[in-house]
């Protein structure tokens, strides 16, 4: 049995780790021509379903890898008001309402480097990744499903898995009735070294999972998150695992500065921003704040910084179809109010990964395994979209999904 992937990001790299450990014959197909083609953020919050099931899908080797290069932050979001005061300190999981389903032992909370993620997942999947292959549309009989690609040759499997992110072409085609929206809310983010991080920033901010202060008039707020690394990635890798090298990463902080758009200006003009730019600007929304919060931008690395369009996907009825089936972003993108959206598509990973091999077992038909996939994917999928924008509308402005 074959399945193809389209997409190198996080879920579609950790369902092809899953399914080749499982015996199965899997090819992924990225657009990208390369690994590490452009940049794709900083700091990611997992929680312990999500870490439950990279460890599901990884060699235990390799899991201890990741276990040496992610950071055990203390299990808080704290808010601040503009000028640093703490306003409340709450357990991160109260506020993300997020319900573990994981045995003891798991880590439920870690804040990681991605491109460290992304390399660890990446690891041994040389043989069945193709790199510059942009999928362009699919086709399905009696005998399977096709894919055809600007960049390779069409390939032919059992089960294609849409993993392609927010923008999924894959999805136009077995999902046409999906709709996503602009948000309303924009974000530049940016990164500073530890050792910066501690002279602009109170002490909790570079210990707890994430920190926000935040102007509730405005609804803007600014948002740190630590990545302290337990051993630096590249020597964690030469001590523990040889043949998985990684790429060296210092300690920093993540920050973001987030709000409704007017805040922020014209699109157009703040895409075409180089990050010095991106930079100054970040600090001028800060400034009427005070010097202090102005400064967290300016004491960040002046190469940094990007910025992002938040978009949302609005929840849909997905109808069944044979073969064809989507995970992560390409079905349930949702706005990183909560910093869930990798949660969520590793778990899409894992469930999937199993129904595929209840597939390969003989023990329901692909439909089958498939549709109930499906079934529980969107159920938490698109209520973790909901929860996102109601915790969005109230911290930013988001725009409310239509219907709410
Ligand atoms: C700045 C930022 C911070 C975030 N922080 C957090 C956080 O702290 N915690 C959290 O849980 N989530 C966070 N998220 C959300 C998270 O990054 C996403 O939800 C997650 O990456 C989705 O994974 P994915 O595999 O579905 O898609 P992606 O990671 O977007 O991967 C999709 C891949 O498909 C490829 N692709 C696209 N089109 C094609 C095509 N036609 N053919 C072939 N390949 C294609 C893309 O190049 C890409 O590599 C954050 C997001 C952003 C932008």
């Amino acid at each position: 049995m074959k399945v193809i992937i389209i997409g190198a990001g996080i879920g579609g790299l950790c369902l092809a780790q899953s399914l080749k450990r499982s015996g199965l014959d899997v090819a992924l197909y990225e657009r990208d021509a390369a690994p590490f083609d452009r940049r794709q953020g900083y700091r990611l919050h997992l929680d312990a379903d999500c870490v439950s099931a990279i460890k599901e899908a990884l060699a235990p080797e390799l899991y201890a890898l990741f276990e040496a290069t992610s950071m055990n932050p203390l299990p808080y979001t704290t808010i601040m008001d503009t000028q640093f005061n703490i306003q409340r300190r709450f357990q991160t999981d109260d506020y993300s309402k997020t319900q573990h389903h994981v045995a003891d032992g798991i880590a439920t909370h870690l804040n990681v480097n991605r491109a460290t993620l992304r390399e660890i997942l990446l690891h041994d999947l040389a043989d069945i990744c193709h790199w510059g292959a942009q999928f362009i549309r699919f086709e399905t009989d009696e005998g399977g499903v096709t894919a055809h690609f600007d960049g390779c040759a069409p390939v032919h499997g059992d089960i294609l898995v849409a993993a392609d992110g927010a923008g999924s072409s894959v999805r136009t085609l077995r999902a046409p009735q999906a709709r996503f929206m602009d948000s309303g809310v924009r974000a530049i983010y940016g990164k500073l070294t530890l050792d910066t991080a501690r002279k602009v920033l109170p002490a909790h901010a570079l210990a707890d999972i994430f920190t926000a202060a935040f102007d509730s008039s405005k609804k803007l707020i600014l948002g740190v998150g630590p990545v302290i690394f337990p051993m630096r990635p590249d020597l964690a890798a030469e001590s523990l695992l040889p043949t998985a090298p990684l790429s060296r990463q210092d300690d920093y902080v993540g920050c973001i500065i987030s709000g409704r758009k007017e805040l922020f200006g014209d699109d157009a003009h703040l895409q075409a921003m180089d990050s010095h730019d991106l930079q100054a600007v970040a600090a001028d929304l800060l400034r009427p704040w005070s010097a202090e919060a102005a400064r967290v931008p300016e004491a960040a690395n002046p190469d940094s910084f990007f910025f992002i369009r938040m978009t949302s996907s609005i929840p849909f009825e997905l109808a069944p179809m044979p073969r064809v089936t989507l995970l992560g972003d390409a079905i349930h993108a949702m706005t990183p109010s909560l910093g869930r959206g990798a949660n969520v598509a590793l778990r899409d990973a894992m469930l999937l990964a199993r129904h595929i091999r209840d597939i390969r077992n003989q023990e329901v038909s692909i439909d089958a395994g498939l549709q109930a996939y499906e079934t529980e994917m969107t159920g938490y999928g698109f209520g973790v979209v909901r929860h996102s924008a109601e915790m969005g509308a109230r911290l930013l402005g988001q725009d409310p999904l239509p219907g709410t």
